[in-house]
């Protein structure tokens, strides 16, 4: 239980619908409960078991109290009153008591149950946005370590869980207790001793319940994080088609999936197993139960003892009647536990998520970033993704309007330098300074909405090509979005495909060539019109024809703005004001091309000799 109210703290308020829902429930119960008693003066009634001298009790209007005595009483009045009428008239108006409870009962069950729907879809509402807004604020760290799949099966079949147990186990343990608890109470006012004997059905469920509940929480974990690793299986398969096919790894593939789908089979067969049994169970002691009130009642009035017990046949078959409608309750509290077990294990899940701290974040005085105006500056940076240090003491600066290109092997820290300045990880020592300040006294809004990010990976969405450039700005004009594509240089392929800037581009941009996806990106990071642009590896993965293209795109770009450049190919960086060669995390040279390949033994120049750049 703990775990679910730590988890209701994460997607308050919703209370003010458990209120209504409360009061709904307990009217509708008593109104099912009346329902029940009225069978007892209907027997009474049909079977004329009423003495001359109770009747004659019954023959005035009773004095008004709020008891349910007087209720009682005023019943038989109006019944005895309009037996002596015409006995069906009486008759009728039992008839029309029952329907009015039941329609009452009814109505007040439909109220609650409005109440419990509408809180239970804004919990899952509400738990949803706070995990997909959760994960948006994440460090991107976050992301390398937990699979994509796992988070996928936690934001949905693990708020399934939560709804289920939101939908039915909390109205049964809101709801069902005090309809135990009016039974019970009812059933107290027609025999105490019955009752007591009746309470033995309550170990024989305890029994039940501990049954079903047994493990079934380790079962669902492991349930869920099956759940998770499929759907990585099948993210990954549909990511990776054509090598699948083209390596013939089909079978490879399906093995592991089938090896995961059968996990899951099992992990889910054992616990379906017990909560079948356990209601079958619980039933048979139910009906020994009443078997045993049966005889033992039955006894009582067989024997004509009944009235001196106080015990009427009228009152016994309410009795029986009644016990039958407890075993309905106390069956779906049973049931109710099991799914609470198996739910807490996709809330655990789902805390996880929720309660990650976030390394990255504003400060709590985190100032707005005023318009960029002077210089970057890295002073003595030393970063790594975990104790492994993986650059080392980086120092340089970049002057507004100028660019600076990283140069060295792969893996040597290229990019991780572009991912510290807007604050993707932050450093671990060291600090990044723009225009005399610390990066980490802006807020990230305002530092990330001066840079505007190229990289060999495009990032594209299944959307238009116009809202694929104006990214998340609806109030984009097709004005800016066209000058931005025309600028990007890929105005001309645009206006070519099916529907112009409307068309859709499919996943990922699956439709269009490397070459124009690159060019859109471009578009995009134009549109933005950024003071400061990173630009990673951003022509690598392109053949030569689109290279120029997307080349030319980048040029006009990059002018007027500050830019930091990560290439493989030195050709694209024989501009830059500055070049930085790293090694094993640090700065090993740096200064312009032609500096740089003066030096008799520098690396820069054996990579130019290399790449036959003179
Ligand atoms: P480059 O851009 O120069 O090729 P990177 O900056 O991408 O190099 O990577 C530098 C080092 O950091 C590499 O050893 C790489 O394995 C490691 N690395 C990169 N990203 C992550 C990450 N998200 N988590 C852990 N290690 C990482």
């Amino acid at each position: 239980m703990r775990t679910y109210r730590r988890l209701v703290k994460h997607v308050k308020p919703y209370g003010g619908h458990i209120v209504p829902f409360f009061i709904f429930t307990l009217i509708g119960v008593f109104f099912s409960i009346f329902q029940f008693a009225l069978i007892i003066p209907l027997l009474n009634f049909l079977f004329n078991s009423h003495s001359p001298a109770e009747m004659a009790q019954y023959a005035t209007l009773p004095n008004f109290s709020f008891s349910a005595n007087y209720f009682k009483s005023l019943f038989y009045y109006e019944v005895y009153h309009l037996k002596t009428v015409n006995a069906v008239y009486a008759l009728y108006f039992i008839a029309a008591i029952i329907v009015a409870t039941t329609i009452l009962a009814n109505f007040f069950k439909y109220m609650a149950q409005r109440s419990l729907i509408s809180a239970r879809t804004l919990l899952v509402k509400k738990l949803r946005e706070a995990i997909f807004g959760k994960i948006n604020r994440l460090h991107m760290g976050y992301f390398t370590k937990e699979h994509k799949g796992d988070l996928l099966s936690r934001m949905n079949s693990d708020v399934f869980e939560i709804e289920a147990v939101a939908s039915n186990s909390l109205e049964v343990l809101f709801k069902e207790p005090w309809v135990m608890i009016g039974y019970f109470a009812a059933l107290f006012a027609i025999s105490v001793k019955l009752t007591l004997f009746t309470l033995l059905v309550i170990p024989i469920s305890a029994f039940g319940i501990a049954m079903v509940t047994k493990r079934l929480k380790k079962e669902a974990q492991d349930m869920q994080s099956s759940i998770g690793r499929l759907l990585t299986i099948i993210d990954e398969t549909l990511m990776g088609m054509r090598i699948i096919r083209a390596f013939n790894s089909t079978d490879f593939i399906l093995k592991r999936f089938s090896r995961e789908n059968d996990f899951y089979r099992r992990a889910s067969l054992s616990g379906f197993k017990r909560r079948e049994l356990a209601p079958a169970f619980s039933e048979v002691a139910g009906v020994m139960v009443v078997a045993g009130i049966l005889i033992y009642g039955g006894s009582i009035i067989l024997n004509n003892k009944g009235a001196s017990v106080g015990l009427e046949a009228s009152a016994f078959i309410a009795f029986i009647a009644i016990f039958s409608q407890v075993m309905r309750p106390a069956k779906a509290m049973v049931v109710a536990m099991g799914n609470i077990q198996r739910g807490e294990a996709a809330a655990v899940r789902i805390l996880e998520v929720l309660e990650t701290p976030v390394l990255v974040d504003d400060k709590p005085n985190a100032i707005t970033m005023p318009t960029f105006e002077h210089a970057i500056e890295f002073k003595n940076v030393s970063f790594g993704y975990s104790d492994t240090p993986v650059l080392k003491d980086i120092s340089f600066k970049l002057d507004k309007g100028k660019t600076l290109a990283l140069v060295g092997p792969s893996g040597v820290g290229k990019s991780t330098i572009a991912d510290l300045l807007p604050r993707f990880y932050d450093v671990n020592s060291g600090s990044i300074i723009i225009d005399g300040k610390d990066i980490r006294d802006f807020t990230m809004e305002s530092l990330r909405k001066q840079m505007s990010f190229v990289t060999q990976d495009i990032v594209l969405f299944n959307d238009t090509i116009f809202n694929n450039i104006a990214l998340g700005k609806p109030d984009a004009t097709e004005e800016d979005v066209i000058n931005a594509a025309k600028i990007a240089n890929a105005h001309d392929f645009i206006i070519q495909t099916e529907n112009g800037y409307h068309t859709n581009i499919g996943d990922r941009g699956v439709r269009l060539s490397g070459g124009q996806r690159q060019r859109l990106s471009i578009a995009r990071a134009v549109f933005k019109n950024p003071a400061i642009l990173i630009l990673d590896e951003a022509t690598s993965a392109l053949d030569t024809e689109s290279e120029k293209s997307v080349q030319d795109a980048l040029d006009n770009l990059m002018e007027g703005r500050t830019t930091l450049v990560i290439a493989h190919r030195l050709s694209t960086i024989k501009e830059a004001d500055e070049i930085l060669i790293l090694q094993d995390g640090k700065i090993v040279e740096r200064g312009s091309h032609f500096e740089l390949i003066e030096i008799e033994e520098s690396i820069y120049r054996k990579l130019t000799l290399m790449q036959k750049i003179a």
